[in-house]
C-alpha cells in the first residue's frame, strides 16, 4: 500500500505545507492536539530527503517501512495507549549502527551488502520508545576521517555550501539534521566525529562520557575511544534522546553499571539562568598557531562576556596540547588494526574469489580490494606501533600520555564545572583539500580528540558565524558522567550567547 513514488506521497496524504519542526516537545504537543500525525511528519521528511538526494546524506532510506511504522504509531495514540518518550520522533542513524534486517556497511567495500542479524542496544531502546528510524547515513569508511570523503558511497555535501565538506566521519548524520531531513540523528565519535561535523554544519553534536551509551551493535573502530553521539537542533532534544539510549547493558561490559538516567534541564525552573559557572579555558589551545584568528577572537569575546555576567573564567596551562594528536593516532590505529582483523572474507561481507591459490592470498586479495586507502593506512600504522621492538616506543608512550591527560583533567574538574575550547581550528574545509595530506587532516583533530582520550563528555554548540559565511562551534567539556551539567551549561550558552 505504501509503494508510492515520492511525488505522489504529499498529495496522497495531503501533508500540511507549513509543517516545521522546532523541538520534540512542541511536536508532541501538536500530535496530542491532533494538528499533525506521525504519517504526515514522515511523508514530509521523505519528500525532503528525495528533494535533497544530491547531498548524498543517506545510504538507504526506509520509505515504506517508516510509513508503516508511523501509521501504527498514529493508531496506537488514537487508541489512547501509553506512548513512548520518543513517540513518532524521526531519527536517522549512521551506517555503523546495526539495525536488524537492514544493511550496515560502515561505508566500506568489505561489508558490501552485509545485513545485520541483530539490533544494536541503541536501536532497541529507540524502538521501545516509539521512534521512527527513517534511514541510515553516509560516513567515512569505518568512521575514519574528517571529511566524509572516504566512503564507498561517495562524498556527502555540506548543505550550507556544497563546495565544502560537512565534516566527518558522521557527515551524513550531521547533514540529515542540518538540512532538516530528520528530527535528530545518531553518529559515533572516536576522536570528534560527532562534534566536528556538528561544528561544520552549524548544529549541536554531543559525545557523552565513555561508557554512558552501550556500544553493543556499533561497528568498532577503536573500542576504548568509540562512543555513540547525538546530532540535534537544540539541547532539549539531545537530552531527551540521551535519556532513552543511556544506561547499563548486559551486552557491553565497558558500559557503566548505572541505571538509565534522565537529564531534567533546570532551565524550566530557572536555575540555569542564575547559576554562576566556574569555567576553565585551555590557554595553549586558544593560543595555538593552527587556530583561525577569527575563531580565537570570538572565543575571547565570549569569555569576556561570561566574565562580565559574573561567571568565573580561569585560563589553564595545558602543555600537553601538542602530544594529544600523536597519542590519539597511535592508540586508535593500534586498536583499529586489531578490531578490523575480523574482516577476512570468511565471516562477513565481501570475499575475493578469483585466483586465490591459498588462504593467505585469499585474505590478502579480499582485504586489499575490500578496504579503502585511509583504512589500509591506519591498519598498517596500527600494526607497526604494536609490533615487537616498537611497542614501548609508541604504544606504551601514548598510553602514558593518555594517563597524564586523565590526571590533569581530574585536577581541572576539582575546581571547575566546565572547560571550553574551540571544536575545530578552522571552518569547513573545501572539498578535496585534505585528500592529499592526511597529516594535515589528522592535525585538525587537535581539539576534539582530548575528550576521547580522557573519556569526558563533550559537545559542540553552534554559537558563531565566520565572516566567510560558515558557522563554527564552541566545544564544552564537563567532568566524567556529568552530562547534566554539560547540558545545562550548554543550554544557558545557547540561550544567552549565540552570536547570529
Ligand atoms: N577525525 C578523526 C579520525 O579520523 C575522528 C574519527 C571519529 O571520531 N570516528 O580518526
Amino acid at each position: 500500500m505504501f509503494a508510492l513514488c515520492d511525488c505522489t506521497l504529499a498529495f496522497f496524504y495531503k501533508i500540511p505545507f507549513l509543517f516545521s519542526f522546532t523541538n520534540i516537545e512542541e511536536y508532541h504537543k501538536r500530535l496530542g492536539e491532533g494538528k499533525i500525525t506521525c504519517v504526515e511528519a514522515t511523508v514530509y521528511y521523505l519528500e525532503k530527503i528525495a528533494e535533497t538526494k544530491h547531498l548524498n546524506a543517506f545510504v538507504e532510506v526506509y520509505r515504506s517501512e517508516s510509513l508503516e511504522r508511523a501509521k501504527y504509531l498514529d493508531e496506537k495514540r488514537n487508541r489512547y495507549e501509553t506512548v513512548g518518550k520518543l513517540h513518532g520522533v524521526i531519527i536517522a542513524i549512521k551506517d555503523v549502527i546495526c539495525y536488524k534486517d537492514h544493511k550496515v556497511t560502515a561505508a566500506s567495500g568489505i561489508l558490501e551488502n552485509f545485513i545485520s542479524v541483530f539490533n544494536s542496544t541503541v536501536i532497541a531502546e529507540l524502538l521501545k520508545e516509539d521512534a521512527i528510524i527513517i534511514g541510515n547515513c553516509n560516513c567515512d569508511e569505518f568512521a575514519m576521517g574528517s571529511t566524509n570523503e572516504n566512503s564507498i558511497y561517495g562524498r556527502t555535501l555540506n548543505a550550507l555550501d556544497e563546495t565544502k565538506v560537512p565534516g566527518g566521519s558522521s557527515g551524513g548524520s550531521a547533514v540529515a539534521v542540518q538540512a532538516g531531513l530528520c528530527m535528530v540523528s545518531l553518529g559515533s565519535d572516536t576522536g570528534g566525529s560527532v562534534r566536528q561535523p556538528a561544528d561544520f554544519c552549524g548544529i549541536t553534536g554531543i559525545k557523552p562520557s565513555y561508557g554512558v551509551i552501550s556500544r553493543h551493535g556499533l561497528i568498532a573502530y577503536a573500542s576504548s575511544f568509540d562512543q555513540i553521539g547525538i546530532f540535534s537542533n537544540n539541547i532539549e532534544d539531545a537530552a531527551k534522546v540521551l535519556e532513552v539510549i543511556n544506561g547499563s547493558d548486559i551486552y557491553d561490559s565497558t558500559v557503566s553499571q548505572q541505571k538509565q538516567r534522565a537529564f531534567p534541564l533546570s532551565y524550566k525552573t530557572g536555575k540555569s539562568r542564575t547559576h554562576k559557572y566556574r569555567i576553565a579555558l585551555l590557554k595553549n589551545a586558544v593560543e595555538h598557531d593552527s587556530l583561525d584568528k577569527e575563531i580565537k577572537k570570538n572565543i575571547y569575546d565570549l569569555t569576556n562576556s561570561l566574565k562580565k555576567d559574573g561567571h568565573e573564567i580561569n585560563e589553564i596551562d595545558f602543555n600537553l596540547i601538542d602530544f594529544i594528536v600523536p597519542a590519539y593516532y597511535v592508540l586508535t590505529t593500534a586498536e583499529a588494526s586489531s578490531n578490523l582483523s575480523r574482516y577476512d572474507g570468511v565471516r562477513y561481507g565481501y570475499r575475493h574469489e578469483d585466483n586465490c591459490i591459498d588462504l593467505s592470498s585469499f585474505y590478502k586479495k579480499t582485504r586489499s580490494k575490500g578496504f579503502g586507502k585511509e583504512v589500509k593506512r591506519r591498519i598498517m600504522l596500527g600494526t607497526f606501533v604494536l609490533s615487537e621492538g616498537y611497542y614501548d616506543a609508541y604504544f606504551t608512550k601514548a598510553q602514558q600520555i593518555r594517563r597524564l591527560l586523565v590526571n590533569q583533567t581530574k585536577e581541572i574538574f576539582k575546581k571547575h564545572d566546565a572547560l571550553i575550547l574551540p571544536t575545530v581550528p578552522t571552518t569547513a574545509f573545501k572539498t578535496g583539500s585534505m585528500q592529499k595530506d592526511p597529516i594535515a587532516m589528522y592535525l585538525a583533530d587537535i581539539y576534539t580528540v582530548y575528550a576521547n582520550l580522557t573519556g569526558t563528555p563533550a559537545i559542540s554548540l553552534p554559537l558563531f558565524k565566520h565572516t566567510n559565511g560558515m558557522p563554527f562551534g564552541l566545544q564544552v567539556i564537563a567532568n566524567n558522567y556529568d552530562e547534566l551539567t554539560l547540558l545545562e551549561f550548554s543550554h544557558m550558552l545557547m540561550n544567552n550567547y549565540k552570536t547570529y
